[in-house]
């Protein structure tokens, strides 16, 4: 087997098409993984546009691919041929910088101050592809009894939210509002009510109230202030594609309240300062903060306790899963089979 198919994007914008290439080699410390599913994320979105950076194009993206072990490099004592494993985004800091010589777990912020990361589909491509080599040590064992299809959105959505929710540690019993019912919010929805909390949904869309209750959600509001009458938050989790709609929701936020910010919207963020010093608010950003609480977020999908709503489409549909994820028609992840 020398050959794969890969999801190829050859400019912003262009259509993502399946073009043969080459199988990666195996270095030493590396696996070699068939990959069988992968979750198209928010910021595949804004690579294949040009709205980010990275890398050139032809850009083979993927951050959400799960699949088994099918080689091992030298040295790999880790993983095992027959493993099944996901590669998170950040998969391997470079260990020689001044960042990585004070030891910080792998995170997004590794990857933004490391002076060379290894990125999944971010610096390196990606897992939207037959097959992938990594790192060893940047894969994580999957759980078993959880499908490849629910695995790929929890390797970067799941682990999101999961990880936002751990960084703020709300009291036990705290009141969470999720703002935004989409690819992380329906998550963010279970994954707070499986922990336990009182769970508010904040959305605009009607025809999402119902869904948000299906999900878990103990009370559905439209804004801020419905928020506030509803009894308000402890927690804001801002998962939507709009700051402002954050802000507006900062209305039902109760004193000393927290609001954890762990994706980038386009509008500009304007903070009110009077509600943020005299309330004692906290706005904190969360960007993923290391594999075990990943573990974790895995876990509450193999047990049962959170689904992610996925649309399948086998990989020569690659374009038509881009096409859905991109204008936001998919419910909620679209996830692409190899
Ligand atoms: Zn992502
Ligand atoms: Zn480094």
């Amino acid at each position: 087997m020398t050959q794969m198919k890969a999801a190829v994007i050859a400019g912003a914008n262009a259509p993502w098409v399946l073009e043969d290439r080459p199988v990666p080699e195996v270095g030493p410390n590396d696996v070699l993984v068939r990959i069988r599913a992968c979750g198209i994320c928010g910021t595949d979105v804004w690579m294949a546009n040009g709205t980010l950076s990275f890398h050139e194009f032809p850009l083979v993206l993927g951050h959400e691919g799960v699949g088994e072990v099918v080689a091992v490099g030298e040295g790999v004592t880790k993983r095992k041929v027959g493993d099944r494993v996901g590669i998170p985004m950040a998969q391997k800091v470079c260990g020689v910088c001044d960042f990585c010589h004070q030891e910080h777990p792998i995170s997004f912020v590794s990857g933004v101050n490391c002076a060379s990361p290894t990125l999944t589909g971010v610096t390196v491509n990606g897992a939207f592809a037959e097959y992938i080599a990594a790192d060893a040590n940047g894969t994580v064992l999957l759980p078993d009894g959880i499908t490849y299809e629910d695995a790929a959105p929890t390797m970067c959505a799941g682990y999101t939210v999961w990880a936002a929710l751990r960084k703020v540690d709300p009291k036990p019993g705290a009141r969470i509002a999720v703002v935004g019912v989409g690819g992380l919010g329906h998550l963010a929805i279970q994954y707070a009510k499986a922990a336990g909390y009182h769970v508010t949904a904040v959305t605009r869309t009607p025809d999402k109230h119902e869904l948000a209750r299906q999900l878990g959600a103990d009370v559905v509001v439209a804004d801020g202030e419905a928020l506030r009458a509803s009894g308000g938050a402890d927690v804001l989790m801002h998962t939507g594609s709009s700051h402002a709609v954050v802000v507006d929701a900062m209305a039902g936020l109760k004193p000393w309240g927290k609001v954890v910010v762990m994706g980038v919207a386009t509008d500009e963020m304007v903070l009110p300062a009077g509600p943020l010093a005299f309330q004692g608010y906290e706005v904190i950003g969360s960007a993923h903060n290391g594999m075990e609480y990943l573990v974790e977020a895995l876990g509450f999908v193999a047990r049962g306790e959170v689904k992610p709503m996925v649309e399948i489409f086998p990989k020569e549909r690659v374009g038509e899963a881009y096409e859905a994820a991109s204008t936001g028609k998919a419910r909620f992840k679209a996830v692409v089979t190899f």
